[in-house]
């Protein structure tokens, strides 16, 4: 279960669609003190909740899980450059590695230097490359395109950075990972070839990602349901063409499947009052919910225990006859219609048809698929992790895929 410190929400961008916008701060203030503590609490507190788990894989013969830790912001490397060293070795000693999400624009000599020491996965947030990426940035379209160029570079620099092994004829190389935001200036017409190439490219790089739907509530941004809907079964079924690793939402949907555990929050019954997958610290240590539930202005603090609620109002609407329903749970409560929690995800549609043409492929490839889940209530445990509800949520921030760990559905490059 991911950690993230989300201390500081400045930002060197200001990107068009940022749903941190109404609650970005002015000033870079925070208690690192604060916020330490209440890492290493929720830390111990994680890593105890995970025991049972842990002692049925150490009987199956693998590693434990591990909470993770991941610096988050705002942007991170705006940073004094020994708190960003403060915050990534803390990680690195609860868990033996660390995380970071970035725009990817600060990445400099001595923080690739920090990311090799501390083994940071290095999460980039980028929409391709320009103009795909034009809505991400500051200043005029020009500033944008250098912006872009600078991070694509910088980007290339992460894969670039040797770290150390064992074996010094086998090398290896720092993590990247992309979260790429799917809008109109990159998902429609002749752009989306582009991107195609773009993800290829990253793909023959060992690089993979996540695709997260644009929602502003801007119609000259977001894609509609049904762009939305159009683009991502294009993507799925070029990603198939080309025998590219499924980035995410496909990969999490092909998991929940086959009832695998790595499945990311937007399909794990969310709760917009505690939002287990996403343990927000916030900048004097309190622990807030996602800050996608931010929209408003205001700062929600969560709490300790997940309710179900949006579950149990769900199954009594739209979703209740929806064939879907205990793979998708409504989707996410950040992007639920209307910004109401008690509405399912506005991209339902997209959804449906996803997990439709997905199944019907992993069929015609004779792949099992695990048993349909029982219908879940406040009162049944999750069918994989025993808890209550909840369960084991993955935010969308780090993914397993075999034996690699990656950000937001990203693939740890292991290269040979
Ligand atoms: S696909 Fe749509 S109707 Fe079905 S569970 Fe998900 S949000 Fe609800
Ligand atoms: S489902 Fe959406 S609101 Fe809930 S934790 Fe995940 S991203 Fe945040």
């Amino acid at each position: 279960m991911p950690i993230l410190i989300k201390a500081n929400l400045t930002c060197n961008f200001k990107c068009d669609y940022c749903y941190q916008h109404p609650i970005r701060q002015e000033e870079m203030e925070y208690d690192l003190a604060a916020v330490e503590a209440t890492v290493r609490e929720q830390y111990a507190e994680q890593l105890k909740s995970m025991e049972k788990y842990n002692e049925k894989l150490k009987k199956e013969g693998k590693p434990p899980n591990r909470p993770t830790v991941t610096l988050h912001g705002g942007e991170p490397l705006v940073l004094p450059i020994e708190d960003i060293e403060h915050f990534l070795k803390l990680g690195y000693e609860l868990s033996g590695k660390s995380g970071i999400q970035t725009n990817g624009y600060n990445i400099t000599v001595d923080i690739l230097k920090m990311f090799v020491k501390y083994k940071t996965g290095v999460g980039f947030s980028i929409d391709g490359p320009f103009p795909l990426n034009e809505l991400r940035g500051s200043g005029s379209k020009a500033n944008r395109k250098k912006q872009t160029r600078r991070v694509l570079k910088n980007l290339e620099r992460v894969l670039n950075t040797e770290v150390p092994t064992k074996d010094p004829d086998k090398k290896k190389y720092l993590k990247a990972s992309v979260i790429c935001v799917l809008h109109k200036k990159n998902a429609l017409g002749d752009r989306r070839e582009i991107l195609k190439h773009w993800i290829k490219e990253l793909a023959d790089k060992g690089v993979q990602g996540r695709i997260n739907p644009c929602c502003t509530g801007n119609p000259e941004i977001d894609l509609t349901p049904e762009e939305a809907t159009e683009a991502y079964l294009d993507l799925y079924n070029f990603m198939s063409e080309e025998g590219i690793p499924y980035w995410s939402p496909f990969k999490d949907i092909i998991n929940n499947f086959k009832g695998e555990r790595q499945v990311v929050c937007v399909f794990r019954t969310c709760d917009p009052f505690c939002t287990s997958s996403a343990t927000s610290v916030l900048r004097d240590g309190s622990l807030g919910v996602c800050l996608r539930l931010y929209g408003d202005g205001k700062e929600y603090l969560r709490l300790d225990k997940s309710t179900n609620m949006r579950n149990n109002v769900l199954r009594q609407t739209d979703c209740k006859d929806c064939e879907w329903w205990t793979y998708c749970y409504g989707g996410c409560t950040g992007l639920s219609i209307d910004w109401d929690w008690r509405n399912k995800d506005r991209y339902c549609e997209m959804y449906r048809v996803l997990y439709e043409r997905i199944r019907n492929n992993l069929k015609m490839h004779g792949i099992k698929l695990a048993p349909k889940r029982p219908e879940k209530t406040s009162k049944e445990p999750d069918r994989r992790t025993g808890e209550r509800s909840g369960g084991d949520h993955w935010d969308g921030i780090i993914h397993v895929d075999g034996p690699n760990e990656h950000h937001d559905s990203n693939v740890g490059v292991e290269r040979k």
